[in-house]
Parts: structure tokens; sequence; C-alpha cells
């Protein structure tokens, strides 16, 4: 078992108050995945390490030796909230959604640095972007990639059984099938049907580097369909998901 404390980066997702003046944190690292870390007396108002207990932030941690399976805080430094004191109320529900998400996905403990840095992709395009859906379904999408639940980019482009590419016709995104399927394609497929649009915006939510996406249009029926269609296809991998989604709803009531 080692023994000395480990220094890392870390994304505090979540922060709750734990006994009378600690708090307990839900972080993630490119190290160990997520972990529950306490930090003891956090909560007072002199206590150095309340600067870096703040949610949808990433900081620099000094961690101890875990006992009884859990690790304390005991140094650490801010570098970056991506949530402001001035943030909307929208801004904060979907940071909380983006790390509920995360969360369902990736096992504790497990490290998977590919996802640490889609979490940090997501959550500065939620800062930059003002358009928070957006930012939703890039998660969304890009997560799924991740964990190689959807198929290949280029699969995008056109209807996986006829090779029919999107112009002017309907597409299911399915999950049973793992692919997108025109509708002709995909009948009794129990994926809502999207329209041209919304495959062509799959594709390049999926492909278009992080800069390029808050000028990705997503506007009324393209939004909803796409909403929908990754809501149907994440519900089917990660039954988590659904809950995630009815807290973002609560929130945003
Ligand atoms: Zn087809």
């Amino acid at each position: 078992m080692d023994i000395r404390n480990q220094s890392l980066e870390a994304i505090i997702l979540k922060a709750r108050g734990y006994r009378e003046q600690d708090q307990l944190l839900t972080v993630v690292s490119v190290e160990n995945g997520p972990e529950s870390v306490l930090a003891r007396g956090a909560r007072k108002a002199e206590s150095p390490l309340r600067s870096v207990c703040q949610p949808y932030s990433r900081a620099c941690l000094l961690l101890t030796p875990a006992k009884g399976g859990l690790r304390f805080l005991a140094e650490g430094s801010p570098r970056e909230s991506y949530i402001l004191p001035e943030s909307s109320l929208s801004a904060f529900a979907y940071a909380a959604y983006l790390a509920e998400l995360l969360l369902a996905a990736w096992p504790p403990q497990k490290p998977a640095p590919e996802l640490y840095y889609l979490a940090q992709a997501a959550f500065s395009l939620l800062k930059l972007d003002e358009d928070h859906a957006r930012t939703a379904r890039f998660f969304e999408l890009r997560l799924l990639a991740s964990l190689g639940w959807l198929p290949p980019a280029d699969a995008l482009r056109s209807c996986s059984c006829c090779g029919q590419a999107p112009a002017g016709r309907r597409f299911r995104l399915s999950p049973q099938q793992g692919a997108l399927l025109c509708e002709a394609c995909s009948q009794g497929d129990g994926a809502p049907l999207i329209s041209a649009g919304a495959a062509l915006s799959l594709h390049r939510l999926l492909t278009l580097p992080l800069p390029r996406i808050p000028a990705i249009r997503l506007r009324g029926a393209v939004a909803d369909e796409l909403e929908q269609a990754l809501e149907y296809y994440l519900r089917y991998h990660l039954e988590y998901a659904a809950k995630a989604k009815r807290l973002l709803a609560s929130l945003l009531a």
C-alpha cells in the first residue's frame, strides 16, 4: 500500500457538508477516476481548504493515503472555476447535469484519461457558450463515443443499411443497432425520428474541434430532435441518465 501523499489535478463535481465542519467531495482525476475525498474543517470560515471545495471547478489537490476507504485533502489550490458567482441558474443546472451523467457513466476509481479531458472540455464550453443545451448535446454525444457505444463518426454521414445520405430524409439513431438508419431501413425501431438537419448536426457535434462547437446552429425543431434522440440513446445504455435528466428539468423549472 502506498503511504505517500499524492498530488494531482482534479475536477470537483460535488461537495456536501459532512459532520459539523467537513466537506465530502466527489472529484475526478486522470490518475484515479472518480473518488470521494474528505476535506476536514473545510466549512470553517478560516479554512485554507474552503476555496478548493467549490463544485464545478478544477484544482490541484494533495491527498493523503486512504484511511478506512477514504482519502483526505491535505492541501489544495484552485485553478479554474467553471461556474462564476454571476453565472445563470441555467449554467448551474447544466453543470449539475454534466456531473451526474459523468458519474453515472464512469465507475469509481477507474482511471480513464479520455473521460477526464472530455469533462474538462465540456465544463469549459459551458462557461463560454451561452447555449447550455448545445454543451449538453456535445457532452452526451462525446461521452457515448468515448464509452464505445456510438457508431464511428463516419458512419453518421449516411444510413448504415442502404447508404442514403441525409438530404431530405428522416433518420433514427438506433441504440439497439448502434447505427444511424434512414426511416425506411428502421421500421419498427423505437428510436425517435430526426430530420436530415439534426443528423448533420450530430456529425458536426461529434467531429468539430471545441472552439467551433458554439457555431453549430441548434435551434427549434433540430434542438428538440437531438435532445430526444440522445435521451433515448443514453437511457438505453445508462439507466441513470433518465434520473440525471429529471434532475436537470427540476432545476430548470
Ligand atoms: Zn436506409
